[in-house]
């Protein structure tokens, strides 16, 4: 049996270190949007709400809204390469533009934004391009990328 040394006694004391830490915007991804100091999710308007499976008409917001004004640049969410050129819209609108990214175990579609470029590398945090005039298509709304899973499941806990 072991004996202290002659200190005291004491009960252990609980440190909360294994607690997760509560910053769900805080996750693997760079801050999206310039001069932003964290991913904001867009909250509800006149259009629509932006969490992930939100209501869209008859159908689920498949992605995730992350604000940013018309405009602005918008970097590269991880490391990873440029796959080629992704639409949200089938019609033509001056915010019809995006890129799907893959890498670092991720694959995401990026919609609203004009890309720098369609194919090859990019890295985390580098420009990617520069958000579209949502407020031309949609006055009011709250302008932002929309981010979706290739596979279209929950991307908030990366933001
Ligand atoms: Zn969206």
């Amino acid at each position: 049996m072991h004996r202290g040394l002659s200190k005291p006694r004491k009960k252990p004391r609980k440190e909360p270190t294994c607690l997760p830490e509560k910053q769900p915007l805080a996750g693997p991804w760079a801050i999206i949007c310039a001069g932003k100091s964290s991913n904001e999710i867009r909250t509800c308007d006149a259009h629509g709400c932006g969490q992930y499976t939100a209501q869209r008409n008859q159908k689920l917001h498949q992605g995730v809204d992350v604000l940013c004004s018309d405009g602005s640049t918008v970097y590269a969410p991880f490391t990873g390469k440029i796959m080629g050129q992704e639409k949200p819209y089938k019609n033509k609108n001056a915010i019809n533009n995006g890129v799907r990214i893959s890498g670092r175990g991720f694959c995401i579609k990026m919609f609203y934004i004009k890309p720098i470029k369609y194919k090859g590398s990019i890295k985390k945090g580098e420009k990617l391009g520069t958000l579209l005039p949502l407020q031309k298509v949609y006055p009011g709304i709250q302008s932002h990328i929309h981010i979706e899973n290739c596979d279209l499941s929950d991307p908030t806990v990366y933001l």
